[in-house]
């Protein structure tokens, strides 16, 4: 016996004057004094059954008993509608099923929140992750999400990737996160980690002469939850030897132009387009500056110095954004306050109004060639950030995106570009020792490989790719000399025996031939909650965890009893609820 014939969403005119059998989901019941009507469900969507009493009273018994997600199978003729009740916003509008034969394959119990209904909780949700599934929302994403999976991999194959799996229980790999870790039942008291990613296993597969790698690879980094970051994740790992910056850069174009192709959407043009990373934190105060709108941070350290306005004077930088709209003295009060969440002790602004008036608690301190530099068309506001230039590009980079929010700038369109050229090293802003950007296996840029002397001139091989102001991805032109990678760690101040313990067998490897090798790493939940047009990745992810870090659905983490953990070699001090 065959459960059903055809999927509900199939249906069509083609098909009246067919028997048919369907199964599927109640969706609703309707009770037309007689005439039962019942939309039957699943992922392809919703056909109506009708259930008449005299024709078929068994069928229309059972058809009394059905509550909403009961699943059923009907059998019967399919119909046209009469005219004035096809329903031309479905797809299956114009027919319905006359139902001879009618059976309850599973019952529901009342249900937690109706599957159409707005505004559920989401740890409920997630508590029920199975009905929440059902959504048509949570369908579409999923599938969505698996032709992106799908193009990656068409993507990759014919361009000489293999997919190699790597392990996920392993040692820590610096990627800038705590690692999870795995107790060993063989070997109380010891740990693996849960990799971050795997970067150090497809350097060793460069090594090994795998020459093209991918995986579509699970990450494990314990970080805290947000919008845009789960525990673990996926993300479209990739690595190619001999090659140089350009080369991956052009398959991670064709990756993205390809998915947007497979979705049905218009793909961005190539080449993206670059921009330094010097630059970007210039003109928009960030390392992945949003560039569907402009409000371009301007720099005035040079006319302000010798300002009559102490604060612009002492000032390292100072800097400002022109925004075009005239600000109330309330409006700029809360846009102080953002200032401040930023970094900023005070927001410096000069308001032209449309009348043609400068308002500004500071325009009697500055001077004509000032006033001059900071002109602007009446009805628009420069605010200024003025002090040391990380902070100065961290409060107008957050105000330039408050700002651009508020007013709705931002064109509704794809912008994808590239950062390069990123600083090799950059300095802990706690222990004030050199730190890697991205991870110590980036090489300098050539020319830069002497970086010792002076580790903050030197610039990495490293890029990111942003759309529309989101880090995609990060990648990098990898070091493939030991004696390189054994300079970084110096620079970094790792101990010889740190880095013989942790990272011995990279320099090992390096020192048996390896190749040049380079390659990238693209978040896949955020790729598609972008490509999706959600907020949230937790849209994309089956069943993902709530901002406490815990399940809702399994009850996980959960503590575990004394005698499992007396065999890792473990014993947990019970938290303050004494779990
Ligand atoms: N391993 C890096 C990451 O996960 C990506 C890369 O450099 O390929 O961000």
């Amino acid at each position: 016996m065959s459960w059903r014939d055809l999927r509900c969403g199939d249906v069509g005119p083609e098909l009246v004057g067919r028997r048919l059998t369907l199964a599927g989901w109640v969706a609703t019941r309707r009770d037309h004094g007689g005439l039962v009507f019942v939309d039957l469900r699943d992922h392809t969507g919703v056909c109506q059954l009708v259930i008449n009493p005299e024709r078929t009273p068994d069928a229309h018994a059972v058809a009394h008993e059905l509550r909403n997600e009961f699943v059923v199978q009907a059998e019967g003729e399919l119909v046209a509608r009469a005219p004035e009740a096809v329903n031309p916003s479905l797809p299956t509008g114009a027919v319905e099923l006359q139902v001879d034969r009618f059976e309850i394959l599973s019952r529901s119990t009342p249900l937690p929140f109706q599957l159409d209904e707005e505004h559920v909780d989401e740890t409920l949700r997630l508590r029920y992750r199975w009905l929440d599934l059902r959504r048509e929302q949570m369908q579409r994403n999923l599938r969505l999400s698996h032709t992106v999976v799908q193009s990656i991999r068409k993507t990759m194959d014919d361009r000489g990737f293999i997919d190699v799996w790597t392990p996920g229980m392993t040692r820590g790999t610096p990627e800038g996160a705590r690692d999870f870790l795995v107790p060993v039942r063989l070997q109380p008291g010891r740990f693996f980690a849960l990799a971050q990613s795997p970067q150090l296993f497809k350097q060793l597969c460069m090594i090994g002469g795998i020459d093209r790698y991918y995986q579509i690879a699970t990450c494990w980094r314990d970080e805290d939850l947000r919008a845009d970051r789960q525990f673990e994740f996926r993300q479209l790992d990739l690595e190619m030897a001999f090659v140089e910056r350009d080369d991956v850069l052009d398959v991670m174009e064709a990756v993205v132009v390809d998915a947007f192709a497979a979705v049905e959407r218009e793909p961005p043009a190539r080449p993206f387009p670059r921009m330094s990373y010097g630059d970007a934190i210039a003109r928009y105060g960030t390392d992945k500056p949003d560039l569907r709108f402009g409000l371009e941070i301007q720099d005035a350290t040079e006319v302000t110095r010798g300002s009559e306005f102490g604060v612009f004077a002492g000032a390292e930088a100072v800097r400002f954004i022109v925004i075009p709209t005239e600000y109330s003295r309330a409006e700029l009060a809360r846009l102080e306050e953002v200032a401040k969440e930023w970094g900023a002790r005070g927001l410096a602004y000069i308001v032209h109004g449309a009348d043609g008036e400068v308002r500004s608690p500071i325009a009697k301190f500055l001077s004509e060639r000032e006033l001059a530099a900071f002109a602007a068309p009446p009805g628009s506001t420069v605010l200024f950030g003025a002090g040391e230039p990380p902070i100065v590009a961290r409060v107008l980079g957050g105000l330039r995106l408050h700002v651009a929010r508020e007013l709705e700038l931002a064109e509704d369109s794809n912008v994808f570009h590239w950062v390069i050229d990123f600083p090799l090293f950059e300095r802990d802003e706690d222990t004030h020792q050199w730190t890697f950007l991205h991870h110590p296996f980036t090489a300098p840029i050539p020319g830069d490989e002497d970086f010792e002397g002076d580790p903050g001139a030197a610039k990495s091989q490293h890029y990111d790719l942003i759309w529309n102001g989101w880090e995609l991805g990060s990648g990098s032109i990898r070091i493939h000399r030991s004696e390189v990678q054994a300079a970084v760690f110096r620079v970094m101040g790792v101990s010889d025996e740190d880095v013989r313990s942790k990272y011995g067998f990279l320099l090992e490897a390096l020192e048996m031939g390896a190749p040049p090798h380079g390659g990238f790493a693209m978040g896949l939940e955020r790729f598609v909650a972008l490509m999706a047009g959600e907020p949230d990745i937790r849209q994309i992810v089956a069943f993902p965890k709530v901002s406490s870090g815990s399940d809702p659905l399994t009850g996980a983490p959960t503590p575990m009893p004394a005698d499992v953990l007396r065999e890792l070699g473990i014993e947990a001090i019970p938290d303050e609820q004494g779990s």
